[in-house]
């Protein structure tokens, strides 16, 4: 789960990492009565869960409290890539000497941190890296070692950041490991005119394994941005939604993961996906049709089931009391093999609802599937594929 950059600063804060007095607001009247208190003139900064907002326009200096007031009202509902603005930080500006890029972010290849650190932060690190990646530091951290002062000095020398950044850099270690976080970066962070270092920007990723031991998160850090996965997480679902067109619902995580691979190889494009589990009851299936239906994306919605201890004819028994109360608007291909295949095909075969098609193969169903979607997306085809 990635937090807002507000959220961040809130923790950095927490840490004793300097950041600039701030206040976060979702109107721009309130905007106005903020930068009032800062001092008149602020930054205001869009806060959506995306970088780039600088050069997207969403990070702009105001003059007044009055500026701040109408960059604020030009902000809101602004769309950064895809993100709407729902927030805006202000922030007291700072007299920036030079900005600076650190990160820790976990290396899961090599099982252990990479301190990611240059002097020349600001807008682009990815550009820096990949036109003059000798200008960005890599260095591992075991994380039962962590980083201590001599590492912190380590990591800001390779990088050639000031010897006043390396108390930060120990600092950000400690929000990375007590907060569980998978990710800490700041970009930029800035040595001001009178030699102060600061977090001018910040992003945590939380590791969402940890939420149970990490009880502060609560409502307020809800991971479910999306409206359909917040839906399915009330449901007690594990939905992802993604930007393709095949619905795919499979269970277990193996089983969903491979399926998504077969549909992209048969070059569609998964719109979100669902593992059940070991639930199979009409209740699950009603639910779990009902939420990836709900997608406007979703032209055909894939189930591949391999039975085990959820029994085929169950999950088949679960699918045909679900389509009592669910209105399938799209087709849906059903593959299942395993405990009780038979038995369950027969069961749907029997049912002959007109939108259901079945597979015997993993691959033929995703096939079937990805042939139904790419025809309804695509406006030659539309009439005869239509027809019930
Ligand atoms: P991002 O584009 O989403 O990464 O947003 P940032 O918060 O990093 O802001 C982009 C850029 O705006 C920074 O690299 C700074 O150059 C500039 N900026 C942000 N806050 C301040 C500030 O308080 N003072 C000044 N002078 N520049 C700022
Ligand atoms: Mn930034």
């Amino acid at each position: 789960m990635d937090l807002f950059e507000y959220q961040a600063r809130e923790i950095f804060q927490q840490y004793g990492i300097a950041v600039p007095d701030a206040e976060t607001v979702d109107s721009a009247g309130d905007a106005r009565h903020v930068a009032e208190d800062l001092g008149g003139r602020v930054v205001v900064k869009a806060q959506v869960k995306t970088g780039g907002r600088g050069k997207a326009g969403g990070v702009e200096l105001a003059a007044d409290p009055a500026a701040a007031e109408l960059t604020a009202r030009r902000i809101l509902g602004m769309d950064i890539k895809g993100h709407t603005v729902r927030k805006v930080m202000l922030a007291q500006p700072v007299d920036i000497e030079a900005e600076f890029y650190v990160s820790y972010v976990l290396d899961r290849a090599a099982g252990r941190f990479l301190a990611i650190a240059s002097a020349e932060g600001g807008m682009d690190i990815e550009e820096v890296a990949a036109t003059r990646p000798e200008a960005v530091a890599r260095i591992p951290v075991d994380p039962a070692e962590g980083v201590t002062d001599d590492k912190a000095a380590e990591i800001a020398a390779a990088a050639g950041l000031p010897p006043a950044a390396a108390p930060v850099l120990r600092k950000l270690w400690t929000v990375l490991t007590e907060e569980d976080a998978l990710l800490v970066e700041v970009n930029p962070l800035v040595r001001t005119a009178t030699g102060d270092v600061l977090a001018l920007d910040g992003k945590i990723t939380l590791d969402d394994n940890a939420r149970f031991r990490q009880a502060r998160w609560g409502d307020d850090l809800s991971s479910h941005e999306d409206p359909l996965e917040a839906a399915a997480a009330e449901k007690g679902l594990n939905y992802v939604r993604l930007d393709g067109e095949v619905g795919i619902i499979g269970n277990g995580a193996g089983l969903v993961m491979s399926t998504l691979d077969v549909v992209a190889g048969c070059g569609a494009r998964p719109a979100n996906f669902l593992d059940i589990g070991g639930g199979a009851s009409a209740q699950v299936m009603a639910d779990v049709l009902s939420v990836v239906l709900a997608d406007p994306g979703v032209e055909s919605v894939l189930v591949n089931v391999f039975g085990g201890i959820t029994a085929c004819d169950a999950v088949a028994d679960g699918i045909v009391t679900a389509l009592e109360t669910v209105r399938l608007t799209k087709p849906l291909v059903v593959r299942l093999d395993g405990n009780n295949a038979a038995r369950g095909r027969a069961i749907l075969h029997d049912r002959a609802h007109p939108l259901v098609q079945q597979a015997t193969t993993m691959d033929g169903a995703a096939r079937q599937a990805a042939a139904l979607a790419t025809r309804a997306a695509s406006p030659a085809a539309t009439s005869p594929a239509t027809a019930r």
